[in-house]
């Protein structure tokens, strides 16, 4: 299945386009499963300078805002369901920028899916992601451009044993093939380097842990399906599970 679980619209500060705009977009480039995974603190607006009366005001507010989000997501995903599946996500960042974290107490369970972004980094304030999977609660949590194996290598962890705890917690690992203005970001590594590595792509079949494909697309005239539909393909070619 051609699948791209991972863009942003205009609900993210970094986003362009409307999400109607993104799912048209997705139908006319053949894509069969479109999530779409705005940034946390955009859907809530939340930036620098930001305040609210006290912890549980800004809970409220933050919570209305992703019901929102979440409500104009599916009436679309329903107007769309004859042309394509779509999803609704979350993209989730565990660094502090001051605005940017997942305050206890927001409900961000009703996503069909999270993104969690840059956990493997220095300054993430998570040290367990699946203990944060768990919090989230979406049931599917990705971990979006990530280096998986350059981290595990770094923490001394064991790959089976890593991807095995993956799989009891449906995490899933992204294959990030963005081409884009806003970020600038060209080609991962990781990616291309997967994809020659059949000890890694052993690893992953043996453990029954889930891939996804995402674009992350900002802006739709950057947005090239190719990039998506030739990884998808190889994924499939090589009986790699996807998590659509
Ligand atoms: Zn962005
Ligand atoms: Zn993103």
């Amino acid at each position: 299945m051609i699948q791209d679980l991972h863009s942003h619209t205009y609900y993210s500060y970094c986003g362009k386009d409307s999400p109607e705009a993104v799912i048209k977009n997705a139908i006319a480039c053949g894509i069969e499963l479109m999530g779409i995974s705005d940034h946390y603190y955009g859907i809530v607006m939340n930036r620098p300078g930001v305040t609210y009366q006290n912890d549980e005001h800004r809970i409220i507010t933050h919570n209305n805002a992703l019901k929102r989000y979440f409500e104009h997501i599916k009436t679309l995903a329903e107007k769309y369901r004859d042309q394509i599946e779509v999803w609704c996500g979350v993209e989730i960042t565990v660094i502090d920028r001051g605005f940017t974290l997942l305050p206890d107490g927001v409900d961000v369970s009703m996503f069909d899916y999270c993104l969690i972004e840059n956990f493997q980094l220095q300054g993430s304030v998570i040290d367990d992601v699946f203990a944060f999977a768990d919090r989230c609660g979406t049931g599917k949590t990705g971990l979006a451009h990530a280096d998986l194996p350059a981290y595990l290598i770094s923490k001394g962890l064991d790959m089976d044993e890593y991807f095995r705890k993956m799989k009891e917690h449906n995490v899933f690992w992204e294959l990030n093939v963005n081409y884009d203005s806003k970020h600038h970001y060209r080609e991962h590594q990781y990616v291309k380097d997967f994809f020659e590595n059949d000890a890694l792509i052993d690893a992953v079949k043996r453990s029954g842990m889930r891939m996804s494909v995402g674009f992350d697309g900002h802006v739709l005239e950057d947005y090239d399906a190719d990039r998506v539909i030739t990884a998808c393909r190889r994924l499939e070619e090589l009986s790699v599970p996807m998590i659509g």
